[in-house]
Parts: C-alpha cells; structure tokens; sequence
C-alpha cells in the first residue's frame, strides 16, 4: 500500500514540542496542569509574531444534532435536538514562501450526507425527506460560493486541513483517479491517527464518518502529521486528542487574539459552563466540578477530551467581546432555531472577518 509520507521540507511547516510529553504522567491531574500550563507558555510565544493577514468564517449548512450529545446530561430543557452549524474558514498567513492560503472544514455538503448517523435521521422522514430536509438542515451557503466572495481562487489554496475527519469527503477537493481536484494545488493536513482512524473504523466510529470520503485521493497530496506545527508564524495545529482520537485544534493569531477552533465542544457555553445562561449548565458545572462540557457523540478518549478543552480555552484567553467566554470557535456551532425551541448560547461568534484577502499576492481591490 502506497502510505503517505510527512512533509518536513515543506518550508511552511514547522514541528512544534510545546506539549511533548505532557499527557505522559499516570496521575491524570498532574496531565491536566501540566497542559495548561503549557498551554498558558504556548499563547505567550504566539501573542509575540503579529496576527495572520485575512481571516474570515462562514456559514456552510445547519444540521440537526442530539441535545444529549452536544452538551451532555448538563443541559436541562428537555428538547431532543439542537441546530450546530457547521463553518469554513480562510486563513491567509505569511511564511518564508510568501502568504499561504489554509481552508480550515471546507465540507462538501452534499457529499457528507452519505454520513451513516445523518442518512439515518433523514431516512425517518421517508417520502416527505425532500420537503423537511430544506427546513430541518437548510444549507447557507458552499464552498465554491464562499471562496468566490474573496476572490481567492481554488489554484491559490495551498493546504486544507479538518479538526477531525467527521462527515467529511475529501474526493471532490483533492481529487481521485476519475475527478480533478477542485483545488489543485492544495495539500491535506492531517495529524496520523485521524488519518488511520478514518481508514480503519471500530462500529462507535463508523457512524460519524463518510464511507468511502477519502478513498483513492492521491497520497502525495496528504501530509501526515506527527507533531504539534506551526504554519508561518501565526497560525498553528495543536494536537487535542478526545472527540476523535487524531482530533487537533487550529489556532490563529488575529486581530482579536488567538482563535481556537475545534468541535470537542460544540460551543462557547461548553468552555465556560460557569457563566452560561442555558438552563443545566450552570448547575451541572457546580455540581461535578467540570471546567467544561463535553461534545459526547463518540467521546473517542473522554478524559483526554477534558483535558483538550482546557487545553484549548487557556490558548485561546478571553474572548474582548465578552470576557467571560472564549475565543474558540467551534468548527460546528450551537445555534438558535426556531424549530429547536428552549436553548440559546449565551454567547457566540457570528461571522468573522479581519484583514483583507489575497489572490496570488495581489491585495483585492488593489
Ligand atoms: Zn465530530
């Protein structure tokens, strides 16, 4: 079998040991500190280099998600799903090759619906599926259609990279035998046990991933990763192993601080249960200690995730917008719905943007 390779001559990236070893101690308390003090040491070095050049999210689809997986036995309103929507972002950065284009959770919305969990729940609706998919999961927007708004073009993507693989069909972005790739030039950043994970699945796993979504995508255009790396000197992925087992965090200097995004919580209350207004969580945090609710659908390693969300809330810092709450940004997040009543974060990112895209070094507009 043709198995990937890492890329370390690639220029842009560089392995990070931050947190080399600080899961290794059998005390699970002396891991947790450990992380976060390292983390704490981590943000300083990266509040240091200045923020990264364009930074923007968007909103690609609204998905139905059980309550009790989203935030546990913690939240008390007794409705069954929430809505999370699920994000892209575009990270510009410099680095000694010039800026570099990351899309962070490009999802091929269409495609992921081959999910085995979502063909299920929309299975229920049966011949009326066609009708009640557009109201319970209604799309905001696609890939294509959000990269056209930044005139950034799909040859200047130079990596893609996903928290984790969940949902995912990497086919149509990175091409197969019989497709082109949508972004010729673009390599996956994945960290190695996702990429074995996805390609060799237990049944608790199966259900998360999309059959098949990265089958007969070119090897050379994966680079597995091994370490924690820095790309450039803004942006970083974190290994925050937990909801899945090769989950990392990405994390991006701008200019509202350090952006943390993963889905080992599904929202900015779960990293803050303490000052959340959703009716359970407040309670559920000064009743059992937890620092954090955990996102629970697979729980692939549950004290790892605990310590991971830490982990990623001391990166991120506080939020300017609202101190009480942090600067993560959920790759999927916790939205208010209409069909969904009773629960609404009590605070939460709607789109960011800062700095100006860049089309093969040319400023827009300029
Ligand atoms: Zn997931």
């Amino acid at each position: 079998m043709n198995i990937p390779q890492p890329l370390f001559d690639d220029p842009v990236l560089r392995p990070i040991h931050h947190f080399d070893g600080a899961r290794d101690h059998a005390a699970p308390q002396e891991r947790l500190n450990c992380v976060r003090l390292r983390a704490q040491r981590f943000r300083e070095e990266m509040l240091v280099e200045g923020p990264v050049t364009y930074y923007r999210s968007f909103d690609l689809i609204r998905v139905p998600y059980p309550t009790r997986y989203a935030l546990r036995d913690a939240c008390a309103v007794p409705t069954p799903y929430i809505h999370i929507i699920n994000r892209m972002f575009i990270v510009q950065f410099e680095s000694a090759e010039g800026i570099k284009t990351l899309l962070v959770s490009p999802s091929d919305i269409r495609a992921n619906r081959e999910t085995p969990f979502f063909k299920r729940l929309s299975g229920r609706f049966g011949p009326f599926r066609e009708q009640i998919e557009p109201l319970i999961a209604p799309e905001l927007g696609t890939v294509e259609m959000c990269l056209a708004r930044t005139e950034i073009r799909p040859e200047d993507v130079d990596y893609i990279t996903y928290d984790h693989l969940h949902t995912q069909d990497l086919r149509r972005w990175l091409g197969t035998q019989d497709q082109p790739a949508y972004f010729p030039n673009a390599h996956l950043l994945v960290m190695r046990q996702e990429w074995e994970s996805a390609r060799a699945l237990l049944p608790p796993q199966a259900d998360w991933y999309c059959p098949n979504g990265t089958v007969g995508v070119p090897p050379e255009k994966i680079v597995l990763l091994d370490n924690d790396v820095m790309l450039g000197k803004s942006a970083a992925l974190v290994q925050t192993p937990g909801h899945t087992e090769g989950n990392h965090s990405i994390v991006v200097h701008t200019e509202e601080g350090l952006m943390v995004t993963s889905e080992n919580g599904v929202s900015p209350d779960a990293y803050a249960p303490m000052h959340s207004k959703i009716p359970g969580l407040k309670k559920y945090a000064r009743e059992t200690g937890m620092d954090v609710v955990l996102n629970s659908n697979t729980l692939e390693r549950g004290l790892d995730q605990y310590i991971s969300m830490v982990q990623e809330k001391e990166i991120a810092g506080p939020s300017v917008r609202n101190p009480d709450f942090y600067n993560v940004v959920p790759s999927s997040e916790l939205s208010a719905y209409w069909l969904f009543p009773g629960i609404e974060p009590s605070f939460s990112f709607g789109p960011l943007e800062f700095g100006k895209p860049q089309s093969h070094g040319v400023t827009e507009g300029s």
